[in-house]
């Protein structure tokens, strides 16, 4: 069979398609842990920020205490001078247990106001740890940020290389139309954009083709034509095996098999991918390709 130099060239860019492709990949997730230190780090400046409210209403409440504490402190003092002057033991009585719930009050407000300085000492050392933290985190963020800026320049680098490398291989055997199309053949088809048919079958779906499909592909290959699976959309190519090989790849067989021309025959493809089929329909795309 005359070699057909435009299934050469589309082999060939396959190859760095598929390389490229893979580098479009890692762009797509190489931000992934730049995002988590992101969402790290407002999680961080929340909990700085609550935590400062927090301290500074702690501060406030700190300050109402101690004023109504020397309120007490007062009113204590001043009962107990005005015990020095009195008269009678009704008086007295009565002083007494006004002195008594004083002293009740303002030991009350002494606890209170010592135990919020206290909240107030310990949530003052927390908003400083958590500043701390908070600078760290920004580090940690600006880091990944770098990392990731030098790693797509360096990715993005290769990607320009392997789309001169494909013009180079493209030159005017293929063109711009094919060329484009077949790259979102390659890409959807999760880089395999070229296949195969052994006998009666197309390697990238393991579907029969009719006998008359087969005859006429292998005539456009001979004048440098080619053709795609009208099963998976696939650009397809005649590949010669040897007979008894190719007996097990033709419709006669298959049907002996019990396998009719649209079902798949996995009994014969043992050399293809797994589940073209199930895949071709979870990307949508056996149907989707008149607009090309
Ligand atoms: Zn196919």
């Amino acid at each position: 069979m005359a070699e057909n130099e435009k299934l050469e060239c589309l082999k060939k860019l396959q190859d760095v398609l598929q390389e490229k492709f893979a580098l479009e990949q890692q762009v797509e997730t190489l931000p992934k842990e730049l995002r988590r230190e992101e969402a790290m780090l407002r999680t961080v400046e929340k909990e700085f920020a609550d935590l400062q409210k927090l301290a500074s209403d702690t501060v406030d409440e700190v300050k109402s205490l101690s004023i109504r504490y020397e309120d007490a402190f007062q009113v204590r003092t001043g009962y107990e001078k005005q015990m020095e002057f009195l008269n009678t033991q009704r008086e007295y009585e009565a002083l007494s247990k006004q002195l008594e719930e004083a002293r009740a009050n303002e030991e009350t407000l002494l606890k209170q106001r010592n135990s919020k300085t206290k909240e107030s000492e310990k949530l003052k050392n927390q908003v400083i740890a958590k500043e701390e933290e908070v600078a760290n985190q920004k580090a940690k963020v600006d880091e990944e940020q770098a990392k990731v800026d030098t790693e797509l320049s360096g990715i993005n680098e290769k990607i320009a290389e392997l789309d001169r490398a494909c013009l180079e291989i493209k030159g005017n055997a293929i063109s711009d139309e094919l060329y484009e199309k077949f790259s979102n053949i390659v890409r959807k088809k999760n880089g395999l954009g070229v296949v195969p048919v052994h006998g009666q079958v197309c390697m990238g779906c393991d579907r029969v083709l009719p006998v008359q499909f087969v005859i006429d592909l292998r005539l456009k290959q001979e004048n440098n034509e080619i053709d795609y699976c009208p099963y998976c959309s696939r650009i397809i190519w005649y590949d010669q095996l040897d007979p008894e090989t190719e007996k097990n790849y033709i419709f006669e067989q298959l049907e002996s098999k019990g396998t009719g021309s649209e079902s798949k025959v996995s009994s014969a493809s043992s050399g293809s991918q797994q589940d073209s089929d199930s895949y071709d329909e979870s990307m949508g795309m056996d149907d989707g390709f008149d607009d090309f």
